[in-house]
């Protein structure tokens, strides 16, 4: 397991960061919309391009880290995009957070690779997602609250090939091919684990 962040930028020290069971929603402001990803990286590297990172340590330990301010996209964004904002789902970011598991570098719809995701990684995006949406006022349905790979169905670049999407599609590696339903399936799981948090 490697426990090297890529970058100084990458590293969860870098930025406020706290054991999940302590962390809770501190910032308010307009926030319509929650997009939940994996980062396609290893289990110790974060990234700004989301809000907040749920990482886990090699003892097993949940991290959430606030790896880019909530209040850069707590506006239209495309309206001044030369201003600073978190760029996690495309065409998508205005009044929007992201919310990323760290794992699935190199990842196939048939092989997770060295770091894939595991239900701990799971279950602490779910409580971070649901306290976010209790917080903002931002009702956990298929409108609101959407996995990356929904977003994509929805704006015409779901699938695995480079510049498509699917994160969030499947929680465990398997032969059969990836299908749009297995994606809306999945988004409709995670949102009823979400509110089973509450
Ligand atoms: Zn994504």
């Amino acid at each position: 397991m490697n426990v090297e962040a890529k970058g100084p930028e990458n590293r969860i020290v870098a930025y406020p960061h706290w054991p999940i069971e302590a962390w809770r929603p501190e910032v308010p402001g307009r926030i319509t919309h929650l997009y939940t990803h994996w980062s396609a990286h290893d289990y110790a590297s974060v990234f700004p391009a989301y809000h907040f990172c749920v990482a886990q340590l090699p003892r097993g330990e949940i991290i959430v880290a606030n790896t880019h301010d909530v209040r850069e996209n707590m506006r239209d964004v495309y309206l001044q995009p030369e201003r600073s904002y978190a760029q996690h789902t495309r065409r998508r970011n205005s009044y929007a957070l992201g919310l990323s598991v760290m794992a699935m570098e190199g990842a196939t719809p048939n092989d997770f690779g060295k770091y894939p995701l595991t239900d701990a990684l799971i279950e602490g995006l779910c409580v971070v997602a649901a306290r976010l949406a209790l917080f903002h006022h931002v009702p956990i349905d298929a409108e609101h609250v959407m996995t990356h790979a929904e977003a994509a169905l929805r704006d015409g670049y779901f699938g695995i090939e480079p510049e498509q999407r699917w994160d969030l599609a499947r929680f465990a590696a398997s032969p059969e091919p990836l299908t749009e339903q297995e994606a809306w399936s999945a988004g409709e799981e995670l949102r009823a684990r979400m509110r089973a948090t509450l």
